[in-house]
């Protein structure tokens, strides 16, 4: 299916190169980094040095001021060669706009250079053992004293949590009667931080790549200027910058499901039973015809998304949409195109069981697919 999308020559050859760049610099290691359940720093630094980190960034701090566009590209093809774990996208499309956005001119100067770089890798953390959907319900203070920010609590399921450089942490500055949207602050915490530990990384049962891990702060003592924004003002600019989350794990999803199908096809069309090609049956083609039908109208839906976001339009309520129909659909089409293949889609080495598992955290991660329901409910007025 043709995209929409104002793609020109230099995007053509920009995916191209990525592709070739992921190929060559990462190919058959993934699976070595699933099995040690981390990727090497020096990916991240291979990745900088040939301009695939934050490339929308002003080329004051080394970025090439690239669009969006070049964003989805590195997202849809590390999802295409089913390396989900790098979570280059949260980095590029997820943490470091909030220092763009947020940062005075001193911050921006003093990190950005190192987050296109590779020199310094981003995380955020919001979810808390006892607050994860419900984060107006989180437990991080962070108080101030003697001129320094006292951060004290803990924090769950922080993707890159191990590599971090640098981790915008949400605490608590309001007191209990603050509102929910004015009773929280955003906090760059860097690697090296008083009283900033990392717990162990966390097993799951997919993304076996990823760092995921817990952070405490016990005392841990920030400069003044590590505050991000304006002290209250965190609530609203984690709400503010939900729309590009959203989408982001849209695009990755909708590429992940296109790739599935394509390989699903391959397959069915070389496995023989019964003395004829797997494709030839009704059922499967079928049940193909069915995941075609719904990636295409995910594309669709993803494209026309990207175009709005693009156009600085808000769309924050399709973005949920978006969010919960396509990682719903993604998952949906790993697990039927996992039974196309039989015994051998139960098999680590084959594609499609690494896509059935990493697929499966799409409708929980970045809000769940209950939560995307709740938000879409309120614009219905109900
Ligand atoms: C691999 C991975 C990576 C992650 N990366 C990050 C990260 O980098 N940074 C970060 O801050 N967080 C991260 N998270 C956390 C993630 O965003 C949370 O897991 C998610 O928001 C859900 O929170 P929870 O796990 O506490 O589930 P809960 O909030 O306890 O939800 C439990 C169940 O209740 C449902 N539910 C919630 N509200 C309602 C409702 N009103 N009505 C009905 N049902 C409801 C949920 O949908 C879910 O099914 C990550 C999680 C994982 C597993």
């Amino acid at each position: 299916m043709e995209r929409t999308l104002p793609i020109n020559e230099e995007h053509v050859i920009f995916r191209e190169s990525f592709r070739r760049f992921i190929g060559a610099e990462i190919g058959d290691r993934y699976a070595d980094w699933e099995h040690e359940g981390i990727v090497p720093r020096g990916i991240w630094k291979s990745f900088g040095e040939n301009g695939y980190l934050c490339p929308w960034a002003a080329e004051e701090y080394g970025g090439s001021a690239a669009d969006y566009l070049c964003s989805v590209i590195i997202t849809e093809e590390l999802a295409r060669a089913g390396m989900a774990s790098l979570f280059v996208p949260l980095h590029n499309d997820i943490v470091a706009p909030y220092i763009d956005a947020y940062g005075t001119d001193e911050q921006r100067a003093r990190w950005l250079p190192g987050c296109v770089s590779g020199d310094i890798i981003l995380a955020v953390a919001m979810t808390e053992p006892e607050a994860g959907s419900d984060l107006a319900s989180m437990k991080t203070t962070a108080v101030k004293k003697n001129g320094r920010w006292i951060l004290n609590g803990q924090k769950t399921f922080i993707s890159n949590g191990i590599l971090s450089d640098l981790v915008v942490v949400a605490a608590r500055t309001g007191g209990a009667d603050t509102p929910a949207n004015q009773a929280m602050s955003l906090f760059v915490v860097e690697r090296g931080a008083e009283g900033f530990t990392r717990g162990a990384p966390i097993k799951k049962i997919g993304l076996k790549a990823q760092d995921t891990a817990e952070l405490f702060f016990d005392d841990c003592a920030l400069p003044e200027e590590n505050l991000l924004g304006t002290e209250g003002m965190g609530f609203i600019y984690l709400m503010q910058k939900l729309q590009p989350e959203r989408l982001i794990c849209a695009v990755g999803a909708e590429a992940a499901a296109e790739r599935c199908l394509e390989i699903t096809v391959e397959y069915a069309k070389e496995r023989r039973l019964f003395g004829k090609p797997l494709s030839k049956f009704q059922n499967t083609q079928f049940v193909l015809a069915e995941i075609a039908a719904e990636v295409a109208v995910g594309r669709s839906f993803v494209d026309d998304l990207i175009r709005a976001h693009m156009a600085g339009k808000s769309v924050m309520n399709e973005t949920c949409m978006a969010k919960l129909w396509v990682t719903e659909m993604a998952r949906r089409v790993a697990d039927r195109c996992l039974q196309i293949f039989g015994g051998y889609g139960y098999c680590s080495e084959y594609f499609i069981a690494r896509f059935y598992v990493d697929a499966r955290i799409q409708t929980i991660y970045a809000g769940t697919s209950e939560v995307m329901k709740m938000i879409i409910s309120r614009f219905m007025g109900l």
